[in-house]
């Protein structure tokens, strides 16, 4: 036998095949809602440039620009980054996802790793539960909800840490399964790890609401669990990077054991920069001092530094105060087309064609993501009558949809229910 002859062959990535199998698509009025990256009105990533010269100060989308002040600043060079990543960025982004006000900033006590982009920071915070969680008798497993983020199963099998369901969509209501969550936090072993989507839930685009996660939170504390919260898509929930960060800084508040993966690929448009960062809060400074030094020797063997240039752009960003304004304003406006597009969805289905069902979720879900609730057979009808690529669980990206091609997603979505 050759070498390699027993490899079996992997199966392409569902969603990077939609992809593939859209671009050659040659019908006009083709539409991708099968990734999760924004798209303009117009269907062009971001804001393209030509809505940007509308604003007086930017001649370009913020990134150009921010591109060019670092193309032009001499005195930056090319050389590495420390391990743990570039301190402005690290510390901003830290205030980012925890508040500015946040106690344990205040105590010193997060330890804050720069990262390949949000897997990265699920990779690394993975890999770190894995060597020095306290596992006791516990198996090492990790909670995901049913459904989650493809990756995450992936990710903790790849570090020794064996992924288990617990209820969190329930298709009759398209909705929370909350007592099945709740049922999940109290029955499993004490110290348990569940990871936590801290907003706008990859696929379901349902969160729960404030009431819900003092609940969880409560559950949580009472059994001593370990709060893994993956956080991709602040500022797209609400538009509101505050808003969308209110359940961790509620859990950092309440005491909640845990760590935040951040990153900036949705709400800063830097899917391929690949910058992100781990957050973990530790109970003092002392053992956060510990904790950041073992995320740093992890990190060492594994990248040894991370990329600039991302880093350099977002910490531009954050620290600068009128681009930090400039870019909120941003995400409100992308929050706000998915939001619109979410009501004319809605409207289209219920007002105009009396699309047989309920279509409440459609504006009640959060998020890039909606969870349509029609079945495999119907997602598979759309690609192959219709030409519109969605993943088989029905999964819609909002983003996709714009003011020219929602009505004729409403017709094909109509057509295939009925
Ligand atoms: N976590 C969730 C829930 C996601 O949906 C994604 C992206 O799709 C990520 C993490 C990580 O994305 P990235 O590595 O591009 O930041």
């Amino acid at each position: 036998r050759k070498l390699w002859q027993s490899v079996p062959l992997a199966p392409p990535d569902s969603i990077f095949q939609l992809t593939a199998a859209y671009k050659e698509d040659k019908f006009p009025q083709k539409i991708n809602l099968g990734v999760g990256a924004y798209r303009d009105d117009d269907n062009k990533p971001w804001i393209s440039a030509r809505r940007q010269r509308g604003l007086a100060a930017l001649s370009n989308t913020k990134k150009k620009r921010a591109t060019r002040i670092l193309l032009s600043d001499e005195t930056l060079d090319h050389e590495y980054l420390p391990i743990t990543g570039l301190p402005e960025f690290t510390a901003a982004a830290a205030k980012l996802i925890l508040g500015s006000s946040s106690p344990a900033l205040a105590e010193s006590r997060v330890a804050s790793v720069q990262t390949i982009s949000g897997t990265g920071a699920n990779h690394l915070g993975a890999l770190f539960l894995s060597k020095f969680y306290q596992w006791g008798t516990n198996e090492k497993k990790v909670y995901l909800s049913n459904p989650t983020w493809a990756n995450h199963h992936a990710i903790f099998k790849n570090v020794g840490i064996g992924p288990v369901d617990y209820p969190y969509y329930d298709p009759k209501t398209i909705g929370l399964d909350f007592t099945g969550l709740v049922g999940a936090l109290n029955a499993a072993p004490e110290r348990s790890v569940f990871l936590l989507h801290g907003c706008a839930h990859n696929p379901t685009g349902v969160d729960p609401t404030p009431e819900q996660w003092a609940a969880i939170a409560d559950a949580m504390l009472a059994k001593k669990h370990y709060a893994f919260v993956d956080c991709a898509y602040q500022g797209f929930a609400s538009g509101d990077l505050d808003k969308d960060a209110w359940a961790v800084r509620f859990f950092v508040e309440k005491g909640v054991a845990m760590l935040v993966c951040q990153s900036f690929a949705k709400n800063a448009g830097l899917y391929g920069e690949r910058v992100g960062a781990l957050h973990i809060v530790s109970p003092d400074q002392e053992t956060s001092a510990k904790v950041k030094s073992q995320l740093s020797v992890l990190s060492r063997s594994e990248i040894s530094n991370p990329p600039t240039h991302g880093a350099r752009i977002v910490s531009m960003i954050l620290n600068n105060p009128n681009m930090f304004e400039a870019w909120k304003q941003d995400i409100r406006t992308m929050a706000g087309r998915i939001i619109d597009m979410r009501k004319e969805l809605f409207r289209l289905l219920t007002e105009e064609l009396h699309t047989p069902g309920n279509w409440d979720h459609i504006v009640n879900q959060i998020g890039m993501f909606s969870f349509t609730g029609i079945t495999p057979a119907q997602s598979k009808a759309l690609i192959t009558d219709a030409h519109v690529y969605l993943t088989g669980n029905g999964r819609i990206s909002m983003a996709g949809l714009n003011s020219k091609n929602v009505r004729y997603f409403a017709e094909s979505l109509d057509a295939v229910v009925r």
